[in-house]
C-alpha cells in the first residue's frame, strides 16, 4: 500500500471502531507519529490532509518543526509531544507544540509554568499515567492522580486536557482493554475535579492497539508503523 492508502485505512478503521463505541472518526483525534522518518514523509502525509503529527524525542522535534517551516506552501499542521521531556529541555517545546501528552511530574509542571509565565504563554498538557504496571515506562501510578492534579492547579499556564497513556505491548489484545478502561475511569475522575465541562481528551492507543482503545473511549490515537512503516 502507499501513504495514501495506508492513511485510508487507518481512517476507516478509526471511523469503525468509533462507530462501535457510539461515536463518529471525527471524534478521534490521528496523531501521525513520524519519529525516526524523514521530514518529507510528513509533508506527504500533511499534503494529504493529515494535520496532527507526533514526536517523543525532543531532538528530533526541534528539529522537524525547523526543517517543516522550511518548506514553502506546506499546509498547516499541529505538533504533539508525545514523549517524556527532561526538564533542562522544557523551553524546547514552547511556542511549537500544539499539545504535550507526556506531562509526569510536578517539578516538570513547576519549570515549564516559569518560562511560560515569563513568555504570557501557556501549555496544553495530558497527564501521563501508567496504567500497565511496568517499571520501565514513564507516568503517574493511577493512585497519585488526583493529588498531581490538586498540585498542578498552582501553575495555571498548565492547561490540563485529560490523561495519556501506554498500554502493555502484547500478543493478545483483549489483556490490554481493561488498561485503558482504567485511564477512561480516571479522567472521569480528573473531570470532576477539574470542573471540566467538555470532555477530557484520552489519548491511548498506537499501531497495534488503537481500535481497542477507540472501543474504550480514546479521544486521541498515536499511530506510527501502521502509516509511516516498520521503524529500523
Ligand atoms: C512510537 C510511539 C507511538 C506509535 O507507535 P506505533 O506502534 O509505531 O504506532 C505512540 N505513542 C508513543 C508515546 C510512541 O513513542
Amino acid at each position: 500500500m502507499n501513504q495514501k492508502e495506508r492513511l485510508q485505512q487507518i481512517q476507516d478503521e478509526i471511523h469503525e471502531a468509533a462507530k462501535r463505541s457510539g461515536r463518529r472518526g471525527s471524534d478521534v483525534t490521528l496523531v501521525a507519529v513520524s519519529k525516526t522518518f524523514p521530514i518529507e514523509d510528513v509533508l506527504s502525509f500533511a499534503k494529504l490532509g493529515q494535520v496532527d503529527f507526533g514526536e517523543n524525542k525532543i531532538q528530533e522535534f526541534v528539529q522537524k518543526t525547523k526543517d517543516y517551516v522550511a518548506f514553502s506552501g506546506a499546509p498547516a499542521i499541529r505538533w504533539h509531544v508525545i514523549g517524556h521531556l527532561q526538564r533542562n529541555k522544557a523551553k524546547e517545546l514552547l511556542g511549537k507544540t500544539h499539545l504535550f501528552h507526556a506531562l509526569d511530574s510536578v517539578r516538570l509542571a513547576e519549570t515549564l509554568h516559569a518560562q511560560l509565565n515569563e513568555r504570557k504563554q501557556s501549555l496544553r498538557c495530558l497527564v501521563q499515567v501508567n496504567v500497565s504496571g511496568e517499571e520501565s515506562k514513564f507516568g503517574l501510578q493511577p493512585n497519585e492522580l488526583d493529588s498531581f492534579v490538586d498540585q498542578i492547579s498552582a501553575f495555571p499556564t498548565i492547561k490540563i486536557g485529560g490523561l495519556m497513556t501506554l498500554a502493555a505491548p502484547t500478543e493478545n489484545l483483549e489483556t490490554v482493554r481493561p488498561q485503558f478502561a482504567l485511564l477512561r475511569s480516571l479522567s472521569e475522575s480528573v473531570r470532576d475535579r477539574l470542573d471540566f465541562t467538555i470532555t477530557p481528551e484520552l489519548s491511548m492507543g498506537m499501531s497495534s492497539d488503537f481500535e481497542v482503545a477507540i472501543e474504550e473511549g480514546a479521544t486521541i490515537v498515536r499511530v506510527g508503523s501502521s502509516l509511516f512503516g516498520e521503524r529500523a
